[in-house]
């Protein structure tokens, strides 16, 4: 996707972005750029030929696609090039706070050492507030697919870095990987401060959205549209205001639904959930934040004010300070009103 240009006329809705895997913004692009500067041969000649192989079917071929391109992310300066031309991308869709994934495994695996792709990054994002008027959180994530021995040693080995972490998460092929296989590392990170979030119900059935939040006791579910199918779960779910990030043209490229306008967000907002808009892995799916509001708002007919709604949602579920959140919030009702 090209970067949008601001309409400084009718400027995007300004929100919070929390379901963003840093990973699933590189661009064919940077992906060229980024292989040229390391030596590292593509298994595709041109970027028109990359993009191309971006056509996937479900979750599975997505994820081959995406752990074959990382291997182009080697050094510092190439974790710092990735998180800008993520937030680049991100101001100019109004994007105001950004929670962003990062799967260390993906990178440790290959022999690029944890510190690298967090010195990376966070030498971007400690200047995402001054160059792009972002505030950023980092969330580290485990591979679900990997071994419960292999997420704490993650874990372990990110111990000196945690104070630029705010949460973990739980990423990758859902299926047959339960969130109470990470019982045992999320009491490791909730004993260390940090707050816990948890892919579920996206591909996964309604029990696993159920384990994410009785087992792991997280503070967010990521995805969680399958929730939808156990009446209980969304009782406990809109009680307790459990925020859920769903990802609606990731949805449909995944084929978790069969097009935009079956999208179950109208239901989910009907029903009392707290429900945000996100755009997952952008440069996979189709478009970035904002591409995703206008997605759903031409899709399923949504008015100003629901759209108001789910922008108001972002800040609420984000983790920022109350205070920041409240002047995020009152930039939400201020927008358009003149
Ligand atoms: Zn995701």
């Amino acid at each position: 996707m090209p970067p949008t240009t601001p309409n400084p006329a009718n400027p995007p809705l300004p929100k919070a972005e929390l379901h963003l895997h840093i990973e699933g913004t590189l661009e064919p692009e940077l992906a060229f750029a980024l292989a040229e500067r390391n030596g590292v041969t593509l298994p595709y000649a041109t970027e028109d030929a990359l993009r191309r192989a971006y056509s996937f079917s479900d979750l599975q071929s997505f994820l081959n696609l995406y752990y074959a391109l990382m291997a182009v992310l080697r050094t510092e300066n190439d974790f710092a090039d990735l998180a800008h031309a993520y937030l680049a991308r991100a101001q100019a869709q109004g994007v105001r706070h950004a929670e962003i994934f990062f799967d260390p495994q993906a990178h440790t695996s290959r022999g690029v050492p944890l510190g690298t792709v967090v010195e990376g990054l966070t030498r971007a994002l400690d200047t995402a507030g001054e160059r792009y008027g972002i505030t950023t959180r980092l969330i580290m994530c485990f591979l679900r697919d990997q071994s419960a021995e292999s997420a704490l040693a993650t874990f372990e080995a990110a111990r000196p870095y945690l104070d630029r972490i705010t949460a973990v998460g739980l990423d990758s092929a859902e299926v047959g990987h339960p969130p109470s296989k990470f019982k045992e590392v999320y009491a490791l990170a909730r004993e260390a401060g940090l707050k816990c979030v948890a892919h579920a119900g996206e591909e996964g059935p309604p029990a696993y959205v159920w384990e994410a939040l009785d087992v792991l006791g997280v503070d967010r579910v990521d995805h969680g549209v399958r929730c939808l199918e156990d009446p209980e779960l969304v009782a406990r779910l809109v009680a307790d205001q459990v925020p859920l990030t769903v990802c609606p043209l990731s949805n449909v490229r995944l084929r978790v639904i069969d097009t935009m306008a079956d999208h179950p967000l109208p239901a989910m907002l009907d029903a009392g959930l707290l429900v945000t808009v996100n755009s997952d892995d952008p440069a996979y799916f189709g478009g970035y934040a904002d591409d995703n509001f206008t997605a759903v708002r031409d899709a399923l007919d949504l008015d100003e004010e629901t759209l108001r709604t789910l922008a108001c949602n972002s800040f609420r579920a984000s983790f920022l300070d109350e205070a920041t959140r409240e002047a995020y919030l009152k930039e939400v009702e201020a927008h358009g009103r003149g």
